[in-house]
């Protein structure tokens, strides 16, 4: 398909593929999963990942952020990392490889994973006070094992490190301030995202949510925030650092301030199907073709036009809005 860059019917250039490995996941954070559902769709073979993979890359992707479920627990993890370290973009770069995950299995992971070629990785950490973590969680022993996770990682040089933490009123709102201390002692950025009706429950309030006004007055009372630029036109994270310059934090507000004009993304989901939005009401079965014996050319044409088919926007908190069938953990966060 040439050296053409992946593009939408709006424009859009997509550059960033996310792919879940396996929809199984360790912890219970009640937020997101309700305690009683398990994994929902089979995982496939490591090397079937690889090949939608590098139809993407073939395509124009650059960006490949692997997650789940928890994508630690991922038997061949560290191979998948390797093969894609490998791969190279259209303009024959690297790719950006990141990871998302719990962090829970991260301290004897960390090293393996840089020495395979992962760049970076996020970690998600709803509270910086164990009790709070734990109850979020509801796994003990989860906090320590995820700081130490944060500064094995830190230490493997899989950074800069950052920390997703999705804020809840009522839950967890109270860990503003301290996340923001935490982000200079431990030295990583910390980005607060607004909760999304993605939960397998239903939990999703438009109240619940913690707007990123509200984030950055509550703590511009006990530091002074300074607004940073954008890295990129499709950051999705509104970007900070402090008065004396040492450390980050970011704000991602899908809810208060979409930025689904600047969107850049598509996921395959751990059962291969292809989701142009996280809020789209259809998949697109990528694996579905590749097993019925489709060519790459043929794929690449699959993909191409599903690109096509991708949302203007999502419709949270509008009336008629839909939850998806699949919650984020079953997407692939
Ligand atoms: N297990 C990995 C992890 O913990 O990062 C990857 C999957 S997890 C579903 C990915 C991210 O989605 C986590 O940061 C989690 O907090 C976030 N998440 C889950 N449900 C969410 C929701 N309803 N709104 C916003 N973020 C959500």
């Amino acid at each position: 398909m040439g050296t053409a860059r992946l593009t939408d019917s709006y424009g859009r250039v997509i550059h960033d593929l996310r792919v879940s490995v396996t929809d199984r996941c360790n912890y219970k954070c009640v937020y997101c999963r309700t305690g009683e559902e398990g994994p929902q769709y089979p995982d496939l073979a490591i090397d079937d990942y690889l090949r939608m993979i590098r139809l993407f890359v073939g395509l124009g992707i650059t960006k490949v952020r692997l997650t789940g479920g928890e994508p630690l627990l991922r038997r061949g993890l560290i191979d998948l990392v390797r093969e894609l370290g490998g791969l190279r973009t259209l303009t024959g770069e690297p790719l950006d490889l990141a990871l998302t995950t719990n962090g829970h299995l991260l301290d004897s992971l960390a090293g393996p994973l840089k020495s395979a070629g992962l760049n970076r990785v996020t970690v998600s950490m709803d509270a910086v006070d164990e009790r709070t973590f734990e109850r979020i969680t509801r796994v003990s022993g989860s906090f320590r094992a995820v700081l130490g996770g944060i500064r094995a990682a830190r230490a493997a040089g899989l950074t800069p490190v950052k920390i997703n933490c999705v804020l809840l009123r009522g839950f967890n709102d109270d860990q503003v301030e301290a996340f923001a201390r935490f982000a200079r002692q431990e030295e990583v950025i910390v980005r607060f995202i607004e909760f999304m009706p993605l939960e397998e429950g239903r939990l999703w309030s438009p109240e619940i949510v913690v707007p990123l006004r509200e984030i950055v007055e509550r703590i511009g009372r006990v530091l002074t925030l300074r607004e940073l630029p954008p890295n990129e036109a499709s950051e999705t994270a509104r970007r900070y650092t402090f008065a004396d310059g040492a450390g980050e934090i970011g704000i991602i507000a899908p809810v208060t301030q979409a930025f689904c004009g600047a969107c850049s993304r598509v996921r395959l989901t751990s059962d291969g199907k292809i989701r142009t939005c996280l809020f789209s009401q259809v998949e697109h079965d990528l694996y579905g073709r590749m097993r019925a014996g489709s060519t790459d050319a043929e794929l690449q044409q699959y993909i191409y036009r599903t690109v096509q088919q991708k949302e203007a926007r999502h419709h949270i908190g509008e009336p008629g809005f839909l939850k998806p069938s699949r919650s984020m953990v079953h997407i692939g966060g």
